[in-house]
């Protein structure tokens, strides 16, 4: 079993359809879906809100790099344009962590770093990703660490900005 858990992003034009168009794209690989949640930008560019959003999917034919290729596939079916960095954007899919067969899977060449070396930094990964798995943890400079402290460290201002949507996003039929 290759499990991911992808983080997606998205705050231009029709925000919980890009967020939706990835749970039907990665379709019945979808192991579990977080609540939406609603994150002011950050890096200095005026840009609207973000809807965030932690998606669990495993296929046993899928390794880092495939589920890589997957969620690029998903952001270019989604018009991502590229305009600035740290911009505005339709749709970001990130591979927070990748597990196979229970293993933590690294990563560490020029396309694919995992596990990804800004989650432990971010709210709103974490945050979406305890609301799915409480115990969640993450290799962070060599050390195995539980998401929940990592989340605990971070500037309260930080974890307070990633505000809980009534948003639902579902499972394809
Ligand atoms: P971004 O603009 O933040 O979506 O970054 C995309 C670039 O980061 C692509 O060139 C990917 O090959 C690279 N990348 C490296 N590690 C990861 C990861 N864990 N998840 C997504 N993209 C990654």
């Amino acid at each position: 079993m290759t499990l991911v858990v992808l983080s997606v992003g998205s705050n231009l034009g029709d925000r919980m359809a890009r967020l939706q168009a990835v749970v039907d794209g990665l379709g019945d690989a979808v192991r579990a879906l977080s609540p939406v949640y609603e994150t002011d930008a950050w890096g200095g560019v005026e840009q609207g809100p973000f809807l965030n959003a932690v998606v669990i999917a495993d296929d046993d034919n899928a390794d880092g790099h495939e589920w890589l290729r997957r969620a690029q596939a998903l952001e270019i079916a989604n018009d991502r344009v590229r305009e600035q960095k740290w911009g505005p954007r339709t749709l970001d899919v990130d591979l927070v962590s990748c597990y196979d067969a229970d293993a933590e899977v690294f990563s560490d060449d020029e396309r694919l770093t995992l596990p990804h070396p800004l989650a432990h930094l971010r709210a709103f990964v974490m945050v979406p990703w305890l609301a799915v798995d409480p115990d969640a943890e993450l290799t962070v400079a060599g050390e195995r660490q539980r998401v929940d402290r990592l989340l605990a460290e971070l500037e309260p201002a930080d974890r307070d900005g990633v505000r809980l949507t009534g948003l639902v996003l579902g499972l394809s039929a």
